[in-house]
């Protein structure tokens, strides 16, 4: 007997018929004798259709009050699967973030889990309960409930299956793996048999959001084994797995992209000791995090200009506080562009090779792509070009690469 925990997504519970062949799924691990819990995403489109509705009644929105309607998708679903696998003989009930408690911290809007009350759930599994727990949603400080981002039930899944202390994590959905980029755009993506947990928390983190960026990050430092499969198929997903389960590394093992950047660039700033904190402080305290960064100095040394990016849902604000620094700061200028997308290419193979980034700047050019900031970790490097060519940058690196299926 195992212990299971089954993740499924947006698109898997997207109506009654999908939330029916979920709990046909629920019932064959629960017949193969295992303990299962299961968590559910809200039906795909919900949760834009209810921030749709929160900014629509104000730009200004109160973030408790943002997550009390966003959360309400999740509550759907977790109330029909319970229905569903009654029906079929499984003794079930839904858990909402605030009945189990799911403990975060109180930053509305992505807030972290910091602990998961596991007593009742207990004993429940021990009384072969299937337990239906709503994905994205906790409770915070002042019996708030809070959610915990977009695509947070990835994060609410495998906090669970750590909480439990879960043999297996099964993230279904509507693809049937991690792939070395996004099937979406790539024909000739490939399905990964396995991939490190290094590798997919990068790979998320720079755009990829077949899992949220704190899942893996949760996943990695609890130890939880994470399986990315597939709702409609049987066929085994990517295990994302310690370096030391992988044999053969390739050079690079994913592209991945992220259209949600913006670019801003401040011109003909004083160049003083100092300068970077007074201009990044204010944003960091804003909560606003910057990404790529690019400093130049002039050619009379005096003044510098400073190129960075922060998301697009931060642009907004990130204009508001500059403008309102400006003279503090003191800049000449400044110019912004959304029209931007990153590009990632991602492998621990760079640790021991040289060169990779070279291939990179060669095959952009090769199709005429532009390189306007480019930036670099251990096991990755990223560089930023112009939104249009998003699709044919990730194609032309895939093949570059090697990583082409046949
Ligand atoms: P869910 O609703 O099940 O959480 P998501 O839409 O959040 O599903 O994540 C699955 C999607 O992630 C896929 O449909 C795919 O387009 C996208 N994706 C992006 N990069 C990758 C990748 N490297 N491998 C697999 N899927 C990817
Ligand atoms: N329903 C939430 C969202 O759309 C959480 C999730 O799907 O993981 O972001
Ligand atoms: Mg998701």
């Amino acid at each position: 007997m195992a212990r299971i925990v089954q993740k499924f997504g947006g698109t898997s519970v997207a109506d009654t018929d999908r939330i029916k062949a979920v709990a046909q799924r629920v019932k064959a691990e629960v017949d193969a004798g295992h303990q299962v819990a299961v968590v559910l995403s809200a039906m795909s489109g919900v949760t834009n259709q209810l921030v749709d509705y929160v900014t629509k009644m104000s730009p200004l929105y109160d973030a408790r009050e943002y997550d009390t309607v966003v959360a309400s998708g999740e509550q759907i679903t977790v109330g029909l699967l319970a229905i569903g696998l009654q029906d079929i003989g499984i003794q079930a009930r839904s858990w909402l973030g605030w009945q189990v408690p799911i403990r975060t911290d109180g930053m509305h809007g992505k807030a972290r889990i910091k602990a998961v009350e596991t007593e009742e759930m207990e004993r429940r599994l021990a009384a072969s309960e299937v337990l239906v727990v709503a994905g994205f949603q906790g409770l915070g400080p002042r019996n708030r409930i809070t959610t915990l981002g977009r695509g947070g039930s990835d994060t609410s899944a495998v906090a669970l299956a750590a909480a439990l202390k879960a043999d297996r994590c099964d993230i279904y959905t509507d693809v049937d793996g991690v792939y070395t980029a996004d099937p979406r755009i790539v024909t000739k993506a490939r399905k990964l048999e396995k991939i490190t947990y290094e590798e997919m928390l990068e790979m998320a983190s720079v755009g990829a959001k077949v899992l949220q960026t704190r899942s893996v990050e949760l996943a990695m430092k609890q130890k939880v084994r994470v399986q990315v499969r597939s709702s409609y198929s049987d066929e085994p997903g990517t295990l994302i797995v310690d370096e030391d389960e992988i044999v053969e590394h390739e050079l690079v093992s994913g592209i991945a992209y992220s259209r949600d950047e913006a670019k801003i660039t401040l011109v003909g700033v004083p160049d003083r000791p100092g300068i970077a904190a007074a201009i990044f402080g204010p944003l960091a305290e804003t909560s606003i995090n910057v990404d790529m960064i690019v400093q130049n100095v002039s050619h009379d040394g005096k003044t510098t200009d400073l190129t960075f990016t922060v998301t697009t849902a931060d642009f907004d604000r990130t204009i508001a506080v500059l403008e309102g620094k400006k003279s503090e700061l003191k800049y000449a200028k400044l110019l912004s562009d959304k029209n931007v997308a990153k590009i990632s290419v991602i492998g621990v193979g760079m640790r021991s090779h040289a060169g990779i980034a070279q291939r990179m700047f060669m095959a952009l050019a090769e199709k005429s792509i532009n390189i306007q900031v480019i930036s670099t970790s251990e096991i990755k490097v990223s560089v930023l070009i112009g939104e249009e060519y998003t699709e044919l940058a990730v194609r032309a690196l895939h093949t570059a690469y090697g990583l082409d299926a046949a």
